[in-house]
């Protein structure tokens, strides 16, 4: 459970370039905000900043009411699934699920709860004991997703977890990813360029260009007729 703002932040890479420019959003405690735009507009810079994984040139970030400008990617109540899904390749799916838990000193007997409680959800407990590129695109996807839903964070970040799959699955994917907003009650915060996904799944959208924030508004709203 946990707001996100972002106060007038800007990111300027090392070259100069200006790729998030004084954005400012509010995004509230259980929305689910999808971040549209064109390729380049700014949208992963975004998610990356308040993933921590890239560091903010000005303006500040709040979790909560927690300022996380600096505070490590690893603290901050969240998790991400990328596009590329990440997997470590050399780990089962249960060991990429376990691994952050892992990390984190959470004793064994809850990890094993919290993975097989995390692969019921997402119908993956088939598939604890495989490697990666033993699984199909779909199941590859579900294990990204339950390896974020393990660490029961506050704030859930996607960028483009479905644009590797093809488009039967991806449908289905969609509809999965709202039920799963639903039933978890936490924020969402999804990065798409694909309108049709902004439309069916965010409760509001953020649409960026050029590294600003042009409108954020109700899906209705923004996609007029
Ligand atoms: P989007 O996710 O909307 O496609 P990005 O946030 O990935 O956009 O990129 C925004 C802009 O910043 C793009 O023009 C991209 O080329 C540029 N960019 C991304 N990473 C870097 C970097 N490390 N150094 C310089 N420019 C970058
Ligand atoms: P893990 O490496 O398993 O995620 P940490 O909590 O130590 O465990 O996080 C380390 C890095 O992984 C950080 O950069 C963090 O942003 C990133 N991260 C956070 N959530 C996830 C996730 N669900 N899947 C993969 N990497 C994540």
């Amino acid at each position: 459970m946990a707001k996100v703002v972002f106060e007038q932040v800007s990111k300027r890479y090392e070259n100069g370039f200006v790729a998030v420019n004084h954005l400012n959003l509010d995004i509230d405690d259980r929305e689910f905000l999808v971040l549209v735009g064109p390729s380049g507009c700014g949208k992963t810079t975004t998610l990356r900043m308040l993933a921590g994984l890239e560091d903010i040139s000005a303006g500040n970030i709040l979790i909560g009411n927690t300022r996380v400008n600096d505070v490590s990617p690893k603290d901050r109540d969240i998790a991400m699934v990328f596009q590329s899904y990440a997997l470590y390749p050399h780990m089962t799916v249960f060991e990429n699920m376990a691994f952050s838990l892992d990390l984190k000193g959470i004793p064994k007997a809850e990890i094993r709860q919290r993975v097989q409680a995390a692969a019921q959800q997402l119908g993956i407990e088939a598939l604890l004991d495989r490697k990666p590129r033993q699984l199909s695109g779909g199941q590859r996807q579900r294990v990204a997703v339950g390896r974020a839903i393990v660490r029961n964070p506050a704030v859930f970040l996607m960028d483009e977890p479905l644009s590797n799959l093809d488009a039967k699955l991806r449908v289905q994917a969609r509809a999965e990813l709202s039920k799963l907003h639903q039933s978890l009650g936490t924020t969402f915060v999804y990065v798409t360029h694909d309108q049709v996904e902004a439309m069916t799944m965010g409760t509001r959208i953020a649409v960026m260009n050029q590294g600003v924030l042009q409108q954020v508004d109700r899906p209705e709203r923004v996609y007029e007729a």
